[in-house]
């Protein structure tokens, strides 16, 4: 009998791992990688030449998706899709003679930590299918001093964009903290303001748009390193602060120009609640940012804070709520889980005691499950828990994050 060898690289079947029979061919598993590499390739190239390499989605297909993940903060998703969208529209206009040119939508957030800005930013990017990174403003440094350069934050970038230059310029830079480099009075300083000042100065033109010599191992730069050139006209930014204080300003700013103010009491206290709703360029300078910078962030918006409701459906309801994935680890080791009503309140409640927001759902929940992670996959007689009010309570007053709090 004749012997089999691939029909491709002609290899008998003895000197290859597997080779696999068609009608009247076969083909060995080398050839198979080699064929699915140029599948892929082909088809990385027919994708960067004729479709963008970004998902662009309507704004309200956008939200909907946010829905999915983000609970409540209804004003940030419609401020943020209209933007995001304007700004990827912007990056498919044609170049026409009588051109109105579409400018760039940098966006910044304001609202209290732990309310989502960061997820909001991440989540986006996500859909839209483009590299993100998140940088931290208060680690950066006017070129020169101690600390980060600006252009780090574009390092990052590009390892997202597995280093494929396109792609980072197209990307998406989350900027927290910006906030923190507010210089501290409404004053232009005479003295240099390195912490401050010299750093809103160094992000604008990154902000706007101009070509970087990035160092793409990051760090500070030497001279024999090698750069890589980004131009940083397409990329999003979006800059997040909490601003503390700020809401105090917007009060004062609107006790001093009662417009808006003249409908009901009841409404005046409602609004007392979430002044931030209210926030202005002119609060942002009053704060710190000068005003170059606000400029090249056109697009404001607030955060609201989130009350005991927004943390439960934040505990329950996104698609990779918590509880969810408790569940789920659950339920690989065959349990089913549930939390009580009572349990959820009770976590809820703590996050808000210690001031934690949505960020500390998570520690939270674990202290209450981790004994059950632990006892679980090695008694396999438990089908079911039932973590209930009782159950939550006992098992966070005596976790470490209880003492730890109290400490
Ligand atoms: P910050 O406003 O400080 O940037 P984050 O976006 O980092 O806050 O939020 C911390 C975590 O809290 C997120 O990773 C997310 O899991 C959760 N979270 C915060 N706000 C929301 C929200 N509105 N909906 C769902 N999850 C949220």
């Amino acid at each position: 009998m004749a012997q089999t060898t691939c029909s491709f690289c002609g290899r008998n079947k003895k000197d290859v791992d597997l080779l696999v029979s068609g009608i009247s061919a076969h083909i060995c598993n080398l050839c198979i990688e080699q064929a699915f590499e140029i599948v892929g390739e082909d088809k990385k190239n027919k994708n960067s030449s004729s479709k963008p390499a970004f998902n662009l989605k309507k704004p309200k297909e956008l939200t909907q998706y946010l829905d999915q993940y983000v609970i409540g903060q209804e004003d940030a998703k419609k401020v943020l899709t209209v933007a995001v969208y304007n700004h990827y529209k912007r990056l498919q206009q044609k170049q026409e003679a009588d051109e109105v040119t579409i400018e760039k939508s940098n966006i910044i957030l304001v609202g209290d930590t732990g309310t989502g800005k960061t997820y909001l930013a991440k989540t986006l990017a996500k859909i839209l299918e483009v590299p993100f990174c998140i940088a931290d403003a208060t680690v950066l440094t006017e070129a020169g001093y101690v600390g980060e350069d600006v252009e780090s934050i574009l390092t990052r970038l590009l390892q997202a964009a597995d280093y494929k230059v396109e792609d980072a310029e197209r990307g998406i830079v989350y900027i927290d903290e910006l906030d923190k480099i507010a210089r501290k009075s409404d004053n232009p300083s005479i003295t240099r303001d390195v912490s401050g000042e010299g750093v809103q100065q160094a992000l604008l033109k990154l902000l706007e748009g101009t070509v970087v010599n990035v160092p793409p191992q990051g760090g500070r730069k030497h001279p024999d390193q090698k750069m890589i050139a980004v131009n940083t006209e397409n990329i999003l930014f979006i800059c997040g602060g909490a601003f503390d204080g700020i809401a105090r300003h917007i009060g004062k700013r609107l006790h001093t120009q009662p417009m808006g103010f003249n409908s009901s009491t009841a409404s005046l206290t409602a609004d007392r609640d979430n002044l931030l709703q209210y926030v202005t360029a002119q609060d942002l300078k009053a704060f710190g940012l000068i005003p170059e910078l606000i400029g090249r962030l056109p697009v404001l918006t607030h955060l609201d804070p989130l009350h005991k409701d927004t943390l439960k459906r934040i505990l329950t309801e996104p698609k990779n709520a918590l509880v969810k994935q408790y569940a789920k680890l659950m339920a690989m080791e065959g349990v089913t889980l549930t939390f009580e009503e009572g349990a959820l309140d009770f976590i809820v409640e703590k996050a808000v005691e210690y001031n934690l927001g949505a960020r500390g759902l998570r520690s939270i929940c674990e202290a209450i499950v981790t004994d059950a992670m632990y006892d679980i996959p090695s008694d396999s007689s438990i089908t079911t828990l039932v973590i209930d009010e009782a159950y939550a309570r006992s098992k966070f007053d005596t976790s470490k994050f209880k003492q730890l709090q109290v400490a």
